[in-house]
C-alpha cells in the first residue's frame, strides 16, 4: 500500500508543476480542458477576515510565517505544502518562485511572501489569483497541502477597489467549488454560528457536508457563562466530519513573542482543564486537525487517483495529437537534418504533383493557355492587314526590283511569307510566359498546402526560390524551343501546298495577264491569298506543336525535375548550414516548447501514480 507520505508528497509534486506551467485553481487563461490541478484534491482555509485563518495555518505548521497586518494581507492564493523530514533534521522553507533556494528562518518567509505578493499585485490593496507556492519541510508537520485564501470581507475599505469584496469571492469560489477540494471553514466562537461567511459558502458550494471541516477558533474569548458545545457537537449546524476547536494565540500573546511550541502546549492545557471541552480533549486543538485533515487528505487522494489517471491518459493522448499537427522536434545531428530537408521536399513535390495531375485545382489552368489563350492570339494576328492588296503589291514590287517576275513572284513569296510567319513569335512567347506563370503560382500554392513545411518559413522559401529558379530555366528552354519551332517553319517551306494551289482554279480572279507594264489586282489578290493560305496551315501546325513544346520544356520538367539542383545543393552542406535551414517560426517553436513541457509533466505523474498507487 502507498504511504500517506508518499500519496501526498505525489500530489505535491503534481500541484507545483501545475503552477509552473499556469495551470492553478481560478485558471484566468478559461481553457475549455478539465486542467490537472483541479483534478488533484486540495484542502482550501476559508473564513471571513479575522476569523483566525493564519493563526490556525500557523499551528498546523507549529511556526509563525505568515505576514501579519490589518486589512487584506492574504493577497494572493497561498499554496502550502507541508512535508514531515525525519527527527533531528533542519527546518527550512522553499518557494516555487525562487527554485533551489532555502528560507532557514522564518521571519524571512514572512518577508517573502510579502514580497512575492507585492509583485504581481502592486503595493495597492489589489489580489491575485495566481498563487504562490510553498514548501515547508520540518520533522514537526504532517504531511499536507492547504490554500490559504483571502478572507471574505463585506465591504472595500480606504484605498481598496470596490470590486474586491466580489473579486475575492469570485477566487475563493473558483477553489471550494472544485469537487476534489475539501474545506477548512473557520468560524471564530464568539461570534454567532449563523453569522459566518465560511458556513455560509460551505452551505452553498458543499450542501451535503461531505467536503466540509468545521473549524472554531476563539474558543477562549467567548463570553464568561457560554460555551460551544451546542456547534461541536453538531447540534447547531451539522457536518458530515466532526467539528474541531481550536484555541490560537491571541494577539497579546503575538504581541509578547509566544512561540509556537508554547503556544500548543498551552492550547493542549486549555482543552484538558477545559470545564466544557475536557470529554473532548483528545479531539481537540491544531495538532488534533492537522492529523485528521492529514488523513483524510490521503483516503480522498486514494479514491480519486483512478479518475486522475484517466485524466492525465487523456491529456497525453491529446497533447501527443497536438505535438503531431504541430511536428515532431527534429533529432540533433545533420543526417537527421538532411532526412527532414529531404522529407520536405518530397511532400511538396507530392503536393505539387497533385496540383499539375489532379486531385489539386490549378492543372487545368495550364490546357486553359493550350485551348484559349493560344488560339485567341492566334486569331488575332495581323494577316488581313499584311497581306492587304496594297502590303502585298509593295513587298512583291520591292522584291521584284528593276526586273519584274515573270511569272510568279518567288521572292515577294518568300518575303511575304517570312515577315508573316515571324508574327508567330509573340503568342509563341506569351504562350510559354503563361504556363511559366501557372507554375510558378503553383508552386507557391504548393508550398503553403504543405502543412509539414508550415513550422520552417526558412525552408519554405528556399523551396520557393529553388523551385522559381528551376522554372525560370525551364522557360528560358521552352522560350527557345518555341522560337525554333516558328524559325523552322520559316526556314524549309512546304512546296506541295503550292504546287496543289496552282492546280486550283482561279475563282474570281478574271485575268492575270499583264496589262501594260502592270499586273492587275487580281494577280496581287492571288499572290496575298496563297501566302494567307499557307500561313492558317502553319498556324494550324503551330497551334499543336506549340503545346507539346511548352508540356515538353515545362510541365513535364517541373514534375520530373523541380528541385533537382536544390538536392544536390542541399547534400553538399555542412551541419551548421542544414540547421540554419531548418530554423522554426519562434511561436510555433514555443508552443511546440510548451506542449513537450506538459507531456512531460504528465507523463511523469502518471509514471508516479504508478509507481506509488498501486505498491
Ligand atoms: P485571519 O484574518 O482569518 O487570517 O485571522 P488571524 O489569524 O490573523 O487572526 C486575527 C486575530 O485574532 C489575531 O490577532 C489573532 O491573534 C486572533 N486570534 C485568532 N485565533 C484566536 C484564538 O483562538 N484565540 C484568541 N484569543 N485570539 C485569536
Ligand atoms: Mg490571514
Amino acid at each position: 500500500m502507498a504511504t500517506m507520505e508518499s500519496l501526498i508528497g505525489l500530489v505535491n509534486r503534481i500541484q507545483r508543476a501545475c503552477t509552473v506551467l499556469g495551470d492553478y485553481g481560478g485558471n484566468e487563461g478559461g481553457s475549455s480542458l478539465p486542467t490537472l490541478w483541479e483534478a488533484l484534491p486540495s484542502v482550501a482555509v476559508v473564513g471571513g477576515q479575522s476569523s483566525g485563518k493564519s493563526s490556525v495555518l500557523e499551528s498546523i505548521v507549529g511556526r509563525d510565517f505568515l505576514p501579519r497586518g490589518s486589512g487584506i494581507v492574504t493577497r494572493r492564493p497561498l499554496v502550502l505544502q507541508l512535508h514531515k523530514t525525519e527527527k533531528g533534521q533542519a527546518e527550512y522553507g522553499e518557494f516555487l518562485h525562487c527554485p533551489r533556494k532555502r528560507f532557514p528562518d522564518f521571519s524571512s518567509i514572512r518577508k517573502e511572501i510579502s514580497d512575492e505578493t507585492e509583485r504581481i499585485t502592486g503595493k495597492s490593496k489589489q489580489i491575485s489569483n495566481v498563487p504562490i507556492h510553498l514548501s515547508i519541510y520540518s520533522p514537526n508537520v504532517v504531511n499536507l497541502t492547504l490554500i490559504d485564501l483571502p478572507g471574505m470581507t463585506k465591504v472595500a475599505v480606504e484605498g481598496q477597489p470596490e470590486s474586491i469584496v466580489h473579486d475575492i469571492d469570485n477566487m475563493v469560489r473558483s477553489y471550494v467549488d472544485k469537487p476534489n477540494c475539501i474545506i477548512l471553514a473557520i468560524s471564530p466562537a464568539n461570534q454567532d454560528i449563523a453569522t459566518s461567511d465560511a458556513i455560509k459558502l460551505a452551505r452553498e458550494v458543499d450542501p451535503s457536508g461531505e467536503r466540509t471541516f468545521g473549524v472554531l477558533t476563539k474558543l477562549d474569548l467567548m463570553d464568561k457563562g457560554t460555551d460551544a458545545l451546542d456547534v461541536i457537537e453538531g447540534r447547531s449546524y451539522r457536518l458530515q466530519h466532526p467539528w474541531v476547536g481550536i484555541v490560537n494565540r491571541s494577539q497579546a500573546d503575538i504581541n509578547k513573542n509566544v512561540d509556537m511550541m508554547a503556544a500548543r502546549r498551552k492550547e493542549r492545557e486549555y482543552f484538558a482543564s477545559s470545564p466544557e471541552y475536557g470529554h473532548l480533549a483528545s479531539k481537540m486543538g491544531s495538532e488534533y486537525l492537522a492529523k485528521l485533515l492529514s488523513k483524510h487528505l490521503e483516503i480522498v487522494i486514494r479514491s480519486r487517483i483512478p479518475s486522475i489517471l484517466a485524466l492525465i491518459g487523456k491529456t497525453i493522448d491529446e497533447l501527443e495529437a497536438e505535438l503531431d499537427r504541430l511536428g515532431r522536434p527534429i533529432g540533433g545531428d545533420a543526417g537527421a537534418h538532411l532526412y527532414t530537408i529531404l522529407d520536405m521536399c518530397r511532400a511538396f513535390d507530392r503536393v505539387f504533383k497533385e496540383h499539375l495531375d489532379g486531385g489539386r485545382p490549378g492543372g487545368d489552368r495550364i490546357y486553359g493557355v493550350f485551348d484559349n489563350q493560344l488560339p485567341a492570339a492566334l486569331k488575332k494576328l495581323p494577316f488581313d492587314r499584311h497581306l492587304s492588296l496594297q502590303n502585298v503589291r509593295k513587298v512583291v514590287s520591292q522584291s521584284d526590283g528593276y526586273q519584274p517576275h515573270l511569272i510568279a513572284p518567288e521572292q515577294g513569296y518568300r518575303r511575304l511569307i517570312d515577315s508573316s510567319l515571324s508574327y508567330f513569335k509573340g503568342p509563341a512567347e506569351a504562350s510559354v510566359d503563361a504556363v511559366h506563370f501557372v507554375l510558378k503560382e503553383l508552386v507557391r500554392k504548393s508550398i503553403n498546402e504543405t502543412q509539414e513545411l508550415k513550422r520552417f518559413p526558412s525552408l519554405q522559401a528556399d523551396i520557393a526560390a529553388a523551385g522559381n529558379e528551376s522554372l525560370e530555366r525551364f522557360r528560358e528552354d521552352s522560350r527557345k524551343t518555341v522560337l525554333r519551332l516558328v524559325d523552322m517553319e520559316s526556314s524549309y517551306l512546304t512546296v506541295d501546298f503550292f504546287r496543289k494551289l496552282q492546280k486550283e482554279p482561279e475563282k474570281g480572279v478574271p485575268n492575270t495577264a499583264p496589262k501594260s507594264d502592270r499586273y492587275s489586282e487580281g494577280h496581287f489578290r492571288k499572290i496575298g491569298s496563297d501566302v494567307s493560305s499557307y500561313v492558317h496551315m502553319v498556324s494550324e501546325t503551330l497551334r499543336n506543336s506549340i503545346p507539346k513544346a511548352v508540356v515538353n520544356c515545362q510541365v513535364r520538367e517541373a514534375k520530373r525535375s523541380l528541385l533537382d539542383r536544390f538536392y544536390a545543393r542541399v547534400g553538399s552542406k555542412e551541419k551548421k548550414q542544414l540547421s540554419a535551414m531548418l530554423d522554426e517560426d519562434p511561436s510555433l517553436m514555443e508552443k511546440r516548447q510548451d506542449i513537450a513541457k506538459r507531456l512531460e509533466l504528465y507523463k511523469s505523474a502518471r509514471n508516479e501514480i504508478d509507481s506509488v498507487a498501486w505498491k
